[in-house]
């Protein structure tokens, strides 16, 4: 699968907030770390799913993609071509589409759905491609009636509005879609039906997606490669199965073990996650993940992780990744640091 957006090694540093004395002493602004060394790439035709707690940076990552925010180091590219100056960004941003989280704000509450819709053509300065049925094909095509163009957003169902925004996202034949959060809010019968729509548009249209979610049942159902993140930097990926059926990093196997189950009692309590992600203006030191790990050793707390391929397309950061698995075998005897 060729690549259509690679981000290869992506850090991005930023002024850290000062109080007004901060900014009277001497010597540099504080820099914090907000996202480091992050590489990835989206397939043609792929689902990429990002995963991670908030704070851990997903949607910030989102933004760097999009342009939004300058990154410090690294490089972005799509569809083969660097993207460095603004024009570059503006030209991959006509190919690339938002899909928002809260889909009627995202809206303007004092204009009938069908002139939304055709708005990034006018924008553009694009000739409406059906003429006046332009909206109504637009409505069509993720299957809701024509007659919707003439309601107000908040006459829509969560559904409806969830739809008219993957509708209005599509305006412009994008290749790829970045959807944050595309269920949240939504009953599970209407969140199925919006996973269906985008699988569907993925298939029919060869549509990438960059999906990114707290919600772990969305990745595991249509994602087919999955980036775990945590405080800034990529703790694990690899092919959805895989890392749902065997995760390596302890943290994803917390994450994993935080689904939400039918029998609460089935909750494995040794994997819970402890405490908050910490600040990135005081990271931690050695491996970031050290202080909420429950398979912390004493080398974690001073000797950071290189990331390392464990099998063909998976990574993971974690000095013992081997032992994830094996924790209550014994996996070796190192001893584990008490929280
Ligand atoms: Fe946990 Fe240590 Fe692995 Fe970090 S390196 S995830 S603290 S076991």
């Amino acid at each position: 699968m060729s690549a259509l957006y690679d981000v290869s090694d992506v850090s991005l540093d930023l002024a850290a907030p000062s109080s007004g004395l901060q900014r009277l002493l001497p010597g540099p602004p504080l820099r914090m770390t907000i996202l480091s060394g992050v590489s990835l790439s989206i397939g043609a035709g792929e689902m990429l799913g990002l995963v991670g707690e908030s704070g851990s940076g997903k949607s910030t990552l989102a933004r760097v993609m999009m342009g939004l925010s300058s990154i410090t180091e690294g490089s972005l590219a799509f569809d083969g071509r660097p993207l460095v100056s603004r024009a570059d960004f503006t030209a991959m941003r006509r190919s690339t589409a938002l899909m928002f989280q809260d889909a009627v704000a995202s809206l303007s509450p004092r204009r009938k759905v069908g002139p939304q819709l055709v708005e990034p053509f006018q924008i553009n300065g694009i000739p409406l491609p059906e003429g006046e049925k332009t909206a109504a094909v637009m409505l069509e095509r993720v299957g809701l009636p024509a007659a919707l163009a003439q309601r107000y957003p908040h006459e829509l169902s969560g559904g409806q509005a969830r739809r008219v925004s993957v509708a209005r996202a599509l305006a412009l034949g994008p290749k790829l879609v970045i959807a944050d959060e595309p269920t949240a809010g939504l009953d599970v019968s209407v969140q199925a039906e919006i996973l269906n729509l985008m699988t569907g548009l993925r298939r029919d249209l060869g549509l990438s997606f960059l999906i990114i979610t707290h919600n772990l049942a969305v990745i595991r159902h249509v994602t087919d490669r999955v980036a775990v993140l945590y405080l800034g930097r990529l703790a694990e990926w690899g092919p959805t199965r895989e890392v749902f059926a065997k995760p390596l990093h302890p943290y994803t196997r917390s994450l994993i073990a935080a689904e939400p189950q039918a029998d609460p009692r089935k909750r494995r309590q040794d994997l819970a996650l402890k405490g908050e992600i910490p600040s990135v203006l005081a990271r931690p030191s050695g491996c970031e993940f050290h202080t909420r790990c429950p398979l912390a050793r004493p080398r974690c707390t001073s000797e950071a992780p290189e990331p390392r391929q464990v099998e063909a397309g998976r990574m993971v950061r974690c000095h013992f990744a081997e032992d994830t698995n094996n924790k209550s075998t014994g996996g070796n005897d190192e001893t584990f640091m008490e929280h």
